[in-house]
């Protein structure tokens, strides 16, 4: 049967799709990044489907088990705790596990942080550089270092914790001038854009205390 790779929303449920609702109520099973969250959104759209824990943490044996169920004939709809499945998020493992045994992988298409910030950015969006979350060390500063000649926007996800100190090595690296939009709690009720260069950014970030979700758009090296 199938393996259905079902979009979730990243804030605002009403964001759900109705395909998205109908594959979640008809499939066999769920397999749920957060069950916590899944519970919520089942409890909203009436699903009433049996669902598992299938986490960053899982096994490879976990993604056994459900390739195992799907070729024996039962469908299986993959969510993570927000967005698409295995965008820095649970899900590559299964889905390869899933098409090398035969099984067709279905795509149910919904949000995802990345592009609804790259959306309203403002920035040039024609192509992009997409990076997930930064190394925390290792080759952060490398990172960092190969974006001065990027000319492509580029977008990744930062935690609350960790954003004054990137934006600062950023500011370092790039210098004052570079674009960027900081997308917080996208589709949520505190919903909120930022819109400057690197140095104004840094200001911003030291002037409040920032806490929420954010998604960072950086414009590219162009004149
Ligand atoms: N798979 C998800 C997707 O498609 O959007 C991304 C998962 S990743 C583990 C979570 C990160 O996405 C957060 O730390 C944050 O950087 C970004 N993110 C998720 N929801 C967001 C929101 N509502 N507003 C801004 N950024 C968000």
């Amino acid at each position: 049967m199938n393996l259905f790779v079902v979009a979730t929303p990243i804030g605002n449920l009403g964001d759900i799709t109705f395909r998205a609702i109908e594959i979640l109520q008809s499939v066999d099973l769920v397999a749920a990044e957060d069950t916590r969250t899944a519970k919520k959104l089942f409890a909203k759209f009436d699903i009433h489907t049996p669902f598992t824990s299938f986490h960053a943490h899982s096994t490879n044996r976990s993604a056994e088990k459900l390739v195992e169920k799907m070729k024996s004939g039962k469908s299986v709809a993959l969510i993570s705790e927000a967005g698409t499945p295995g965008i820095s998020d649970p899900g590559f493992a299964l889905i390869q596990k899933a098409i090398a045994a035969g099984i067709e992988v279905v795509p149910i298409p919904g949000a995802c942080a990345a592009v609804v910030a790259l959306s309203a950015s403002g920035l040039p969006i024609d192509k992009f550089l997409f990076l997930g979350f930064l190394p925390r060390k290792k080759g952060k500063k490398t990172l960092l270092e190969s974006l001065r000649g990027e000319q492509r926007t580029v977008v990744f996800y930062e935690s609350p914790h960790r954003i004054l100190k990137t934006i600062s090595e950023l500011r370092e690296t790039l210098g004052d001038e570079r674009k960027i939009v900081f997308a917080r709690e996208l589709t949520k009720m505190h919903e909120e854009f930022f819109r400057g260069n690197l140095a104004e950014a840094v200001s911003f970030l030291n002037s409040k205390k920032v806490r929420g979700e954010f998604t960072v758009v950086l414009g590219g090296n162009r004149k």
